[in-house]
């Protein structure tokens, strides 16, 4: 009887095991307290398949490719998932990375999480409201002011200019 047990014990504890790591592995957004909670389906209805890949599933966009890689209009660049306000212009600069880089970020609007994808720790910035995937953050931005390079993707931003 004791034998039964133990086997149908080590075979629950396996199969919690093989879903942790499958858990693991995921691209997906982890669930964090985010205020805006959605399904897939309600993300995909809402996005474009380009901004579901980005936000929802950590795509990335082809450097040189985005919308406001090279853009410099004065105004706010908010989360296009959610409209949450994320960086101000004056934060943009020109990195040459690709991407539509800043230096700064609207206080409390960002969070950061490790990321051990494609064989490197990198830090993942994503959107504290939704839980969006923004990009990357890394030490090489402007030493002038805060070092960082906030470095995301087009395809995560909805550019609002200021009013006149
Ligand atoms: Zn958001």
């Amino acid at each position: 009887m004791m034998v039964k047990y133990n086997a149908i014990l080590a075979l629950l504890l396996l199969t919690i095991a093989c879903q942790s790591q499958q858990k693991q592995a995921s691209p997906k957004t982890k669930e964090m307290n985010y205020k805006v909670q959605k399904s897939d389906t309600d993300w995909q209805t809402e996005l474009t398949p380009a901004q579901f890949n980005v936000l929802r599933e950590k795509g990335t966009e082809r450097p040189n490719t985005g919308e406001y890689n090279l853009h410099f209009e004065s105004g706010t660049y908010a989360c296009a998932g959610c409209g949450t306000a994320l960086f101000k212009s004056a934060t943009k600069y020109d990195s040459h990375c690709g991407w539509p880089s800043f230096d700064d970020a609207i206080e409390g609007t960002v969070v950061y999480q490790k990321d051990t994808s494609l064989g490197r720790v990198r830090t993942e910035i994503l959107c504290a409201n939704c839980g969006g995937h923004l990009g990357h953050i890394f030490d090489d931005g402007p030493q002038e002011t805060t070092g960082k390079r906030y470095c995301v993707n087009s395809l995560s931003l909805e550019f609002k200019e200021d009013d006149k």
